[in-house]
């Protein structure tokens, strides 16, 4: 069993909510065990410029239910260099800190895994609102998106239906388009278009037309962000445009972008995060590393992070040469079992959404 005395905890890349929830999850159980926790302030960067806090069990008191990430965050592409990694480690071995948990999505994993094989043992907390990590059925932070993303969707409703108006909705997803999958259930959206799946526009054109007909005032249509027009540009404002001009209702367009990363989170990111938070100092004490905490079928569970990287390739069909090769034919079995359950719910919401968007 390895003996840590500290444990470094830092959110980085798009904050979530929640990721202040699972920074006092860490600290009240690793001083049930003994060990001291520093906060690292603004994720890599701050690591590389050794902004460190300690964070004491009555330091983090009250920010369960506190939305951003009070260690705050940043983007730093320092950290993926050779030299940036040299300084991390230089940090965390004159602080002593013997692990990290690093708090993030897909990139902030990358960082932990480098970090493990440079001598501090790290775990990941998948906090990203959009749910895009391919290995674990949730990501801390979608819960309380989706939720916002509806409330501020009624608030359109009202208006929208006073009016007998359109209002296209973006919502946050490059390149998972669950939280538009979710609001569209649960705001009754009329039509819902995601990057995952072809968009049958004309289909939806003629829908709300006949909609209208049939007396229907006001319509919300839900669009992730991830999908663009050939030239890059977002296909919701297109969309905006071609409902107008073809149904002749008076259509607006609105971008929710950032707003839903915010907020207080809700109960369900809350104890999500407490409980992966919770297993990950567990975990480090069992002397286990390189692993993201994932929910898989309703359990909370520890996933490598290689197998967890390369299952979000092969869910994007981005997988280079090579990628494959250290997997053995049971890794990869389960890697394409993910993605094939992933597909299964995307077509599932998918086919909700069409079957009661009215
Ligand atoms: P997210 O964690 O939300 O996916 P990013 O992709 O921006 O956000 O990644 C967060 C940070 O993780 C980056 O700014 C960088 O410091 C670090 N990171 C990303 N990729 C790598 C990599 N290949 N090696 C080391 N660190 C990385």
């Amino acid at each position: 069993m390895a003996t840590f005395r500290k444990i470094g905890i830092l959110t980085s890349g798009g904050d979530a909510p929640g990721m202040n929830a699972c920074v006092k999850a860490v600290v009240n159980k690793a001083y049930a065990l003994g060990i001291e926790v520093v906060g690292i302030r603004g994720g890599y960067a701050g690591l590389i410029r050794g902004d460190l806090i300690p964070l004491t069990q009555q330091s983090v008191s009250n920010v369960i239910g506190t939305g951003g990430t009070f260690l705050y965050s940043s983007r730093c592409p320092e950290f993926a260099t050779e030299e940036g990694m040299r300084v991390a480690v230089e940090i965390c071995k004159k602080n002593q800190i013997d692990a990290m948990i690093c708090i993030g999505g897909d990139g902030t994993f990358r960082g932990a895994t480098d970090l493990t094989f440079h001598g501090i043992p790290s775990i990941g907390l998948p906090g990203t609102i959009d749910n895009d990590i391919t290995a674990t059925d949730y990501t801390i932070g979608l819960d309380t998106s989706i939720n916002t993303t509806v409330n501020m969707i009624d608030c359109l409703r009202d208006t929208c239906e006073s009016h007998a108006r359109i209002n296209v909705v973006e919502v946050m997803g490059r390149h998972c388009g669950q939280i538009a999958l979710y609001a569209a259930i649960a705001s009754g959206a009329v039509a819902v278009a995601i990057p995952e799946r072809p968009f049958d526009e004309a289909a939806a054109l003629d829908k709300i037309r006949a909609l209208r007909k049939n007396g229907k005032r006001g319509m919300i249509v839900v669009v992730a962000e991830g999908l663009t027009n050939p030239d890059g540009s977002p296909y919701a404002e297109t969309l905006t445009k071609r409902i107008e001009e073809y149904t002749g209702i008076s259509t607006r367009f609105a971008r929710f972008a950032h707003v839903v990363r915010g907020g207080n989170p809700t109960v369900r990111d809350r104890t999500t995060a407490s409980d992966m938070a919770s297993r990950a100092v567990e975990l480090l004490v069992e002397g286990k590393s390189n692993v993201v905490m994932c929910e898989l079928d309703g359990e909370i569970r520890d996933v490598d992070i290689a197998f967890a990287l390369i299952a979000d390739r092969m869910y994007k069909n981005k997988l280079k040469d090579g990628d494959l090769d250290r997997f053995s034919a049971d890794e990869l079995d389960s890697m394409r079992a993910l993605i094939a359950k992933r597909n299964r719910e995307i077509d599932r919401l998918y086919q909700v959404a069409a079957d009661v968007g009215f």
